[in-house]
């Protein structure tokens, strides 16, 4: 007889809280930041403007990334809609992004009255698909944007391709990624700009706050500082506003415990993904999960650990299992960003964005009328109902990996279907695919959703 689920009153799996972003317990703060932030108060300077450590913030980030800028900006939010205005479309024209994403992703597109289209991900690391790129392109169409979602890199190279060979602003976020390394790599300094967010869920965090780096010299587009800054060229020291532009500064206190936060960025990362790659061993016999799916050289850095789950050898569907993991004491979710894709939801199908004009998805600047109909990107509406989301953080020990294992398999044995397996799959030990097959078994026997 199966052990009893504690959704059917059976005894959880676990019975003490985990750890967690949302306080100290799966965050690495210490009296670092603690005194860095008393600090701030002593001199008295709270602003970017007259102070000093939003500036150390920024160089020290950047120079960890290897990028030639780096601004500061108030979330992960304003850094794309900085980037944007860095760009500076024209209103009507048109961003390629994926449709896995948080929605300040295509905020920022919206924010400078662009058009987001939503191109398809790959099934393996649910990132914008490369090959569904071209067909997108129009001539209206001014940047890519793809996300590195969960910590996972998206595929760069054709990405740059493609963008070179169609003259292509990119714009990369990697508000889950800091520090994934594509092919080498750090993502975030292979686009043209990179974006990044210090939520509290984020690998380091500043409360809100975020960052834009890049390579590029000043001399392409608009100065990057004063897309941010009211259009002020403050440098100059008179008053004058050169072009529409958000006051998004990030503030001393906040850069304060951000230079305390870079410090254990290594640590942060290293533990992240040795409790993650602990949870793929532990879970390695369960052949109707798949692992998160990582390219071949890559280094991914786990903002969530996504598993995405075979419907065709489950008695029961996704909200069934998140239901159960949860009465099993396992904080999870049913797809990323949810259970739909960003266009299903109501700010973009039904265009709520400025008054009742529909702008920018109607409006005579556009080149067409654009609708966001379910069907739109059938990858990505079945990965939000077969992928169990489970958040992160620094704080899991071996311990707590080993609960969650047990939590999982139990509700995975519960529910499975008697049939033929397929044995495991294997990932090299840095959690990639390399083999063509590996590959195809990952995504294949997912269709029955
Ligand atoms: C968190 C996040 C953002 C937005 O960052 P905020 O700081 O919350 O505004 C954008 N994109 C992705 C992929 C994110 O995870």
């Amino acid at each position: 007889m199966r052990e009893q689920l504690a959704i059917e009153g059976g005894k959880p799996v676990i019975t003490d809280a985990l750890p967690t972003i949302k306080n100290a317990s799966g965050r690495l703060f210490g009296q670092e930041e603690k005194q860095a932030v008393l600090e701030v108060m002593e001199e008295g300077i709270l602003c970017y403007t007259y102070g000093q450590r939003v500036r150390r913030f920024e160089r020290e980030f950047a120079g960890l990334m290897g990028a030639n800028h780096a601004v500061a900006v108030s979330s992960g939010t304003a850094a794309l809609h900085t980037a944007m205005v860095y760009l500076n479309p024209d209103p009507g024209d048109e961003i390629l992004v994926p449709p896995i994403t948080d929605m300040g992703t295509v905020i920022a597109i919206l924010l400078q009255q662009a058009v987001p289209v939503f191109v398809d991900i790959d099934p393996l690391n649910q990132n914008m698909d490369p090959a569904e790129i071209e067909q997108h392109i129009s001539s209206r169409t001014k940047a890519i944007l793809p996300v590195h979602i969960y910590g996972s890199p998206a595929d760069m190279d054709p990405i740059m391709e493609i963008a070179r060979k169609r003259d292509l602003f990119v714009i990369e976020d990697c508000a889950q990624a800091h520090l994934t390394k594509y092919k080498g790599r750090l993502v975030g300094t292979i686009g043209d700009m990179g974006c990044f967010s210090f939520q509290q869920s984020k690998h380091i965090t500043t409360g809100d706050g975020g960052m834009v780096i890049s390579n590029r010299d000043s001399e392409f587009g608009r100065e990057l500082r004063l897309c941010f800054d009211k259009g002020w060229p403050r440098h100059k020291h008179v008053r004058d506003h050169y072009f529409l532009a958000p006051n998004y500064h990030m503030t001393e206190l906040q850069a304060a415990v951000g230079i305390a936060q870079l410090a254990k960025y290594p640590a942060c990362i290293e533990r992240r993904r040795e409790s993650a790659f602990l949870l793929r061993d532990l879970l390695a016999e369960e052949d109707a999960i798949r692992p998160p799916g990582t390219l071949p050289d890559c280094e991914e850095t786990y903002f969530h650990y996504c598993f995405t789950f075979d419907r065709s050898r489950m008695l029961v569907d996704g909200e069934q299992i998140v239901a159960s993991l949860n009465a099993e004491g396992l904080e999870c979710e049913l797809g990323y960003p949810g259970t739909v894709p960003l266009y299903m939801y109501p700010m973009i199908r039904d265009k709520k964005t400025y008054g009742s004009s529909g702008w920018p998805f109607d409006s005579p600047a556009a080149r067409r009328i654009w609708s966001y109909d379910e069907g739109l990107c059938p990858e990505a509406e079945k990965a939000c109902r077969r992928t169990v989301v489970l958040p992160w953080n620094e704080g899991l020990t071996e311990e707590h990996v080993n609960l969650i294992a047990a939590a999982i398999r139990k509700v995975f044995s519960a529910y499975k279907a008697a049939g033929d397996a397929d044995g495991p799959l294997v990932a090299d030990a840095a959690g990639c695919w390399p083999a063509a097959d590996q590959r195809k078994r990952h995504t294949e026997g997912l269709e029955n959703v």
